[in-house]
Order: structure tokens, then C-alpha cells, then sequence
């Protein structure tokens, strides 16, 4: 709560006349939607929500990725719902599935254990490969070359309010660089060895973090001059320096490193508005080449969540990181409501929200909002809700 009052304010309070703002240039920007043929529906949900919310004044493109090929029907049914100019890419066996590095046979065992452990995702191959590409190869395709921003948009979500300013111009004009929604905790099981790499980047490659990654460490009790010692001795300066990775993650107590223990917040990146160019900096690709290497998108099911999350942690300032609070949100069973969200937030964790609903409570939510006229819809039609 702090860090985000003190370094980072709303773009705009209340609701703006967009027709007005739509007539400022646009930023070089697309809406960025990975998804599969079968996924149509849901993905025509999230598009005549951010259309209705956001994009029948503003227009921006659309690029849709897939593994596979996009089918006519799929197409052909976006195509009804997108105001903006739309491309359809196939994603290279470059940017997914296993690398030549890996042993394929390891790796796939490595995911039916923790298919057999019950681990959300944990089974399923396809799931890995897709946090994978998130996590490092997105931004490299060719279709978002020429961007400069990107605003990703996955099936079934959805928008309640109105967002009457370009957040691309806002994010630009007030130098940030990432921004999100919703900052949740992760599920432990999916990540236990994430920390210790995203630490052993920051001492390999000697980068000082500027503030942010605190917001990611669970409160430490204040601690002698001795303890530290004695950790400086038993921390070994790189943890990863084979190449053969997914077979050497060392067991190595995540609690004696530097003293410092992941909190598993992360912000959820099924929302996100960021600048390409960090994606493609060399810093955030050692960061992500690093992590890749230890195998731990197959041994593990790290999320492009936390990895996204711990990149900005160790790279980026509080001031870069912009909070869209004023953007009512939801996927699946959790959503940001402006209207509440101070009252949720945590005390602990900077712009950790209790978020998640039960089905009775979504649909308490939905009529409230249905209702809700909180700020009344004006002659254009411009309504928060
Ligand atoms: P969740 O949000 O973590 O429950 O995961 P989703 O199933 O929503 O997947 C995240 C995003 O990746 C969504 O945009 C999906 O459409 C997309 N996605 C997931 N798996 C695949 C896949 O195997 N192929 C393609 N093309 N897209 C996928
Ligand atoms: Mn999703």
C-alpha cells in the first residue's frame, strides 16, 4: 500500500469522456490473446467485453497466437467482435514445446509426477509449454515486432467498468513500464525451487535491486550479525552453472538463502499492459535463459506469472510498476473491484487483495454490478459499471 500510493497514483479518477481521449494519437500497442480453436466462445466473451468497455473508442489491434492453426471458424467469429485490425500467428516449435537441451523423456516424467501429485496443471504438457512461452517467448514473435506495448487478453474474463483513457498513453507519458490488475499469492507446490534461482540471478549477474523485491519476501524477524555469517558461508555463490539443468536442481534449504524467503506474490499476468522493449532487454532474457536453464518449466509448473513477477522484482523500481485499480476485472474466480478494493487490501503486501469468490458470492458480485450506479452512465453512454 505504501509503495504503490507513494510511487504510483491512478491515471484517472472517475470516468472521462473516451470519444475526447480517442482523439489523442494512439500509442503503438496491440491487444495480445493466445488461444486455441476450441476456445472461440470464451475468447468472443473477452472480446465484446473490452470492446464495450474500452476498444469501440479506441480501436486498437489485435494479435492472436496459437500453437496450432487458427481454423476459419475462429477467425471468422473474433472477426465479429474486433474493432480494431486483427492477425493471426502460428506459434514456431521454437518458442514452444520441449528445447533440444532437454531430455524430452526426463522433462514428460518430470510432469506426470506432478500430474500424480494433483498439481494444478501440473499433468498437463500443453500447460508448461504455454507458461514457457509466456515466460520468455512472446514478445520475440514476429507479429509483435512492430509494437512497442502490449495488453494481454486470455478467454472468459471480463471488464466491469468503463476505461475511458488510453492506458498505453498514460503508461508512456508517466514512464512505466509494467502494469497489472490483480497481485495474488501462488500455489507453493507449483514453484518450490523458483526463489533460489530468481536469488542465484541476482547475485550471478550482481544486480542490485531497486526496491521492488522486497515486495516479494516474506517479513523477516530482525537478525543478528552472526546469523548473517554463518548464511554468507553456507549460501555457494552461483547455484546453477551446468547446462544440464533439469537434473541438478540442488536441494538447497530456500530458507539459508541470503535469509530471504518468497512470499509467493505475483501479479497476475492473464492482465497485463507492459512495454515490450523490457521484455527484450537483454538483462530480463539472461534473467529468463537462467531460469529456463534449471528445468524448472518442466520439473516444476512454474506459472509466467511469478517469473514475470520475480524479472520485475529484480529489475525493476516501484515507480516502473503501475497499479490499474481503477480497472474492475475479473478471471475465473477472482476479480479487482474498484469499489472495494482499499478495504481488501493486505497490510503485509503491497497490493495484495483477498480476491477470490465463491460461486455464490460471483454471482452476488454480478448483481451488483448489474445494479451498481456508482458513477451514473453519461449522455454517451460512458457508464462505470
Ligand atoms: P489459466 O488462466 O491459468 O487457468 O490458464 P488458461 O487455460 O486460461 O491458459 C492461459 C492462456 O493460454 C489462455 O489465453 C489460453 O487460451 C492459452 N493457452 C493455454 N494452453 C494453450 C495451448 O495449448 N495452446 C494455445 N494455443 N493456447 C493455450
Ligand atoms: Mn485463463
Amino acid at each position: 500500500r505504501k509503495i504503490s500510493e507513494k510511487h504510483d497514483r491512478v491515471f484517472a479518477t472517475g470516468c472521462l469522456n473516451p470519444e475526447e481521449a480517442a482523439k489523442q494519437p494512439r500509442a503503438n500497442a496491440a491487444f495480445v490473446v493466445l488461444a486455441r480453436n476450441q476456445e472461440l466462445e470464451g475468447v468472443v466473451q473477452s472480446l465484446k467485453s473490452i470492446e464495450r468497455h474500452f476498444n469501440r473508442w479506441f480501436h486498437y489491434p489485435y494479435v492472436f497466437l496459437n500453437d496450432g492453426d487458427f481454423s476459419e471458424e475462429f477467425i471468422s467469429g473474433v472477426q465479429n467482435y474486433t474493432s480494431g485490425k486483427t492477425e493471426f500467428g502460428k506459434i514456431d516449435p521454437s518458442m514452444w514445446g520441449f528445447p533440444d537441451w532437454v531430455d524430452h523423456e526426463v522433462a514428460k516424467e518430470g510432469i506426470n509426477k506432478q500430474g500424480d501429485a494433483v498439481i494444478m496443471y501440473g499433468g498437463m504438457e500443453s500447460y508448461h509449454h504455454m507458461c514457457r512461452f509466456y515466460s520468455g517467448f512472446f514478445y520475440k514473435h514476429e507479429l509483435l515486432e512492430k509494437y512497442e506495448w502490449y495488453w494481454r487478453l486470455e478467454p472468459e474474463i471480463k471488464y466491469f467498468c468503463d476505461i475511458t483513457y488510453d492506458p498505453f498513453v498514460e503508461m508512456a507519458r508517466n514512464n512505466k513500464t509494467y502494469g497489472f490488475t490483480i497481485a495474488v499469492k501462488e500455489l507453493k507446490e507449483t514453484v518450490p525451487n523458483i526463489f533460489r534461482y530468481a536469488a542465484a540471478y541476482k547475485r550471478k549477474y550482481k544486480v542490485n535491486s531497486q526496491g521492488l523485491w522486497e515486495m516479494f519476501l516474506e517479513p523477516q524477524p530482525e537478525q543478528t550479525k552472526e546469523t548473517e555469517d554463518t548464511r554468507e558461508k553456507t549460501i555457494p555463490n552461483v547455484i546453477l552453472e551446468t547446462e544440464a539443468g533439469h537434473q541438478n536442481i540442488p536441494e538447497i534449504d530456500p530458507d539459508n538463502m541470503e535469509g530471504e524467503k518468497y512470499n509467493m506474490c505475483h501479479f497476475w499476468s492473464n492482465f497485463e499492459i507492459a512495454r515490450l522493449d523490457w521484455f527484450r532487454s537483454q538483462e530480463y532474457n539472461d534473467f529468463f535463459n537462467m531460469m529456463d536453464r534449471s528445468g524448472g518449466f518442466w520439473m516444476e509448473r512454474w506459472g509466467d506469472a511469478p517469473i514475470h513477477s520475480l524479472a520485475a522484482g529484480a529489475l525493476l523500481a516501484p515507480k516502473d510498476i503501475h497499479y490499474f485499480r481503477d480497472f474492475g476485472y475479473r478471471h475465473t474466480t477472482i476479480q479487482h473491484c474498484p469499489a472495494n478494493a482499499p478495504a481488501r487490501q493486505s497490510p503485509n503486501i503491497p497490493y495484495l487483495e483477498k480476491t477470490t469468490l465463491n460461486e455464490k458470492e460471483r454471482i452476488e458480485e454480478d448483481e451488483y454490478w448489474a445494479t451498481a450506479n456508482l458513477d451514473p452512465p453519461k449522455e454517451n453512454g460512458v457508464g462505470c459499471r
